[in-house]
């Protein structure tokens, strides 16, 4: 799962559709795409490869206007290519969607539609079948005329009815051509961000994105769905129910995020660890009594000496740290650990004692394998903490 930037209001669209994915690059991808709507007309441009040939295909032909939406891939259904790449659209061809997530069944709801005489799919992805699904809900809720306020209604409507059909992980941020100052965004698995400006609104897998934008921000949770205009937003469930959600203050800048001198993120994140060490500790430890105060573990004295075995679980790299950990817990605190691959752990039956407490490791706390382990582990009843870098 990869990047999300959805922009609408009244600045020239690409520019801050192509720095938000920039800004993600960071997370790996494969292929990059953008679609902005002008004069009610879908302007698309999209290709495998890097955000820099997204940029030089911009360059070649420009794409003006001020409602748009952005992505880029990391392939789960269908090989990396041009036609792959987001943004994917509907049969008309006027609904554009970006889709970060997997479509479980994207099969049968594809067959479904193709026994409806649908036969325009152009990509092998479970994310066009999603952009079809919405675009005949929508295309069918709006066979008499409807003015642009209906429109806008019929489309939020169909993107909660197809929603509902889906089984399966999704953020998704989606435009058409019909209403050309207004976007969809809804998530279930995949993180999803509005950003909040002044006459200006932003969408974004990650507030990295678009915190050099704006710093006000409103995190979606599971099951959310987001109508945003220039002007507005409206969060609802998608049972349907209108709720409140807070704005958040970003406290880091762009600057903080960004790679600074360093040519690589890696090399960066590197010499920044004594840093980051450093800054996770401060204020935390209380020399005069010798003790620490490590917010979040929330487990009083009593609760911790009961822990008799740990297990720590991840993938990639906090695989790795979970590893360092393992050692480290031994020798400091002598309390059996191991490590698990999430992946892993997930499937299989790990023994289960009361005494046992497990620590679900990400980085960017979106790790499908060990949101799905932390989810498992919880569901037997272990005592389930979760690490990540990213509140
Ligand atoms: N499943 C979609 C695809 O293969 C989205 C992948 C992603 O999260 O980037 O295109």
């Amino acid at each position: 799962m990869c990047g999300i930037v959805g922009y609408v209001g009244r600045a020239h669209a690409t520019p801050i559709l192509l720095d938000g994915l920039r800004r993600l690059e960071y997370r790996g991808y494969d292929s990059a795409g953008l679609a902005v709507i002008n004069g009610g007309k879908l302007d698309t441009r999209k290709c495998a490869g890097r955000i820099a040939a997204l940029a030089k295909l911009v360059r070649k032909q420009p794409v003006a206007g001020s409602l748009g939406i952005s992505h880029t891939r990391w392939a789960t259904h269908g090989k990396v290519n041009d036609e792959n790449a987001h943004p994917h659209f509907d049969a008309s061809g006027k609904l554009a969607l970006v889709h970060n997530g997997v479509i479980e069944n994207y099969q049968s709801l594809k067959d479904e539609l193709v026994r409806d005489g649908d036969t325009t799919f152009r990509s092998d992805t479970d994310t066009e079948v999603l952009a079809h699904l919405i675009g005949k809900l929508y295309d069918d809720s709006c066979a008499s005329t409807v003015d642009v306020a209906g429109k806008k209604t019929r489309l939020f409507e169909a993107v909660c009815t197809a929603l509902r059909q889906v089984i399966g992980t999704y953020g998704i941020a989606l435009v058409h051509a019909d209403v050309p100052d207004f976007m969809v965004g809804a998530r279930r698995g995949s993180p999803l961000v509005l950003g909040v400006g002044n006459g200006e609104n932003f969408l974004a897998s990650d507030v990295s994105a678009i915190v050099a934008y704006t710093r006000d921000a409103v995190y979606l949770n599971d099951f959310d769905m987001v109508a945003a205009g220039p002007d507005k937003f409206e969060i609802s469930s998608l049972a349907g129910d209108i709720t409140e959600h807070p704005v958040s203050k970003v406290e880091f800048t762009a600057e903080d995020i960004g790679k600074g001198d360093y040519p690589h993120y890696m090399l960066k994140e590197i010499f920044e660890q004594p840093n980051t060490v450093r800054d996770a500790m401060r204020g935390r430890l209380n020399p005069e009594e010798c003790t620490a105060k490590l917010g979040g573990l929330n487990m009083a004295p009593p609760q911790l000496r009961d822990v008799g075995r740990i297990v720590l679980t991840g993938c990639g790299t906090a695989l790795h740290a979970a590893r360092v950990g393992e050692y480290l817990i031994e020798r400091l605190a002598n309390i059996p650990t191991e490590v698990d691959y999430a992946s892993e752990f997930r499937h299989r039956n790990t023994p289960m004692t009361p005494e046992t407490l497990v620590f679900a490791i990400s980085q960017s706390g979106e790790t499908a394998d060990t949101l799905g382990a932390l989810r498992e582990s919880r569901r037997k009843g272990f005592r389930t903490l979760g690490i990540c870098n990213n509140a």
